[in-house]
């Protein structure tokens, strides 16, 4: 185990739009941290954003690992352990912890004003001698990071690196929002508008639920094609002059004897499509959001007749020790396909062409690699 403070590439958002590949220093893990000797790190459309966030920062939210060193208070992690980054970390203390809303915690999103944020994690990095952030407190694009020990889940080690690290983010949302979410029983019928990375991970997860019928929805045939791959029973073309998805969403209402599904999920990104999934359900039916659209969307109220509910989940309700061992069995018993998910690997030094690529929406999902892990 090293204590001394080590040098590490990192890539790093000026928040200005731009980011650059750079060295950085990171220093031993303080009480209750873990320093994690990163192997892959998944890029999703919030690494983008980032790049307007208040900078400097390291980038990088979807990682996973190898524990390079404990700090004092760490007990149920040892060194060399392989580990899985998540990013809505849990205190464990707070009253969403408490009830098992670990994704919800007060003091990681910094609701409860008298529990503090939770930024102990933010010393401990610099570049060009100044301490900067790291996005969601991970910086998962970077060969090392330190991180509290609760942001961290031993994984198996037959589950390689580069296919587990695309389970901290968008898979868990997709899989976790059939799941945990939704609720999607055995024999529902679902559609998931847009056959993206996360929308992908929609259609496993209801494969995995037993879901009967998962229409896919997309406007270009190579998703919908990808989406049968990964287990949709039906396809609906999105025709260019259908904005609002009132075309598709008749087309789907036909194929289920003109009710519409139980579960709608979008997973599009575009903000005016936040409310669509409104018009595939049927009457009582969910309609959920879970590509995390932030910008404005008009709603006409009769979209919500009659009982139907619209949920906006966080994170698929991840709790970490329950959710990242089970989708690990589901990846090695072959049931969740992340091989097909990771369609391109890259050096860090190759970061601009794979932001590139996920911006062309080229890849499901891009993954970096940083090289000489155990
Ligand atoms: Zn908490
Ligand atoms: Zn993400």
């Amino acid at each position: 185990m090293s204590l001394a403070t080590l040098a590490a590439r990192g890539a790093i958002a000026l928040g200005d739009g731009r980011f650059v590949v750079d060295t950085i220093e990171v220093d031993p893990p303080g009480p209750g941290e873990v320093r994690v000797r990163l192997a892959a790190a998944g890029l999703c459309h919030t690494d983008h954003q980032s790049l307007g966030w208040p900078g400097p920062l390291v980038m990088g939210h979807e990682g996973a690992g190898v524990i390079e060193a404990l700090g004092e208070g760490v007990e149920h992690l040892a060194l060399g352990q392989r580990v899985l980054l998540n990013w809505a970390i849990p205190c464990g203390r707070c009253v969403r912890c408490a009830a098992g809303e670990g994704h919800l915690c007060d003091r990681t999103h910094g609701v409860d004003p008298s529990l503090g944020r939770s930024d102990a994690a933010e010393g401990g990095t610099r570049w060009l001698g100044r301490p900067i952030g790291r996005a969601f407190r991970l910086g998962t694009l970077s060969e090392l990071t330190v991180v509290r020990a609760e942001a961290l889940t031993r994984i198996p080690a037959a589950l390689p690196l580069h296919h587990a690290c695309i389970l901290g983010c968008g898979v868990m949302t997709g899989v976790g929002s059939v799941i945990h979410s939704a609720k999607v029983q055995p024999g529902d019928s679902v559609a998931v508008i847009g056959c993206g990375g996360v929308g992908l991970s929609v259609i496993q997860g209801a494969r995995i639920a037993g879901v009967g019928r998962i229409v896919a929805v997309d406007r270009r045939a190579e998703g919908l094609e990808r989406a049968r791959a990964f287990g949709a029973t039906d396809t609906v073309g999105v025709h260019e002059d259908d904005v609002e998805l009132r075309q598709a969403a008749a087309a789907v209402r036909l194929l289920t004897g003109g009710r519409g599904v139980d579960h709608a999920f979008e997973a599009t990104g575009v903000d005016r499509l936040a409310f669509a999934p409104l018009r595939f359900v049927r009457h009582g039916g969910t309609a959920l959001q879970v590509s995390g659209t932030r910008g404005a969307a008009s709603v006409d109220p009769v979209d919500f007749w009659w009982d139907k509910r619209y949920l906006v989940p966080l994170y698929g309700g991840c709790q970490p020790d329950r959710d990242f061992p089970q989708l690990a069995r589901w990846a090695l018993d072959g049931r969740l396909d992340l091989q097909r998910m990771v369609t391109r690997r890259y050096g860090l030094d190759a970061l601009p062409q794979a932001m590139d690529d996920l911006l062309s929406g080229r890849n499901i999902k891009g993954v970096i690699e940083f090289g000489d892990v155990a």
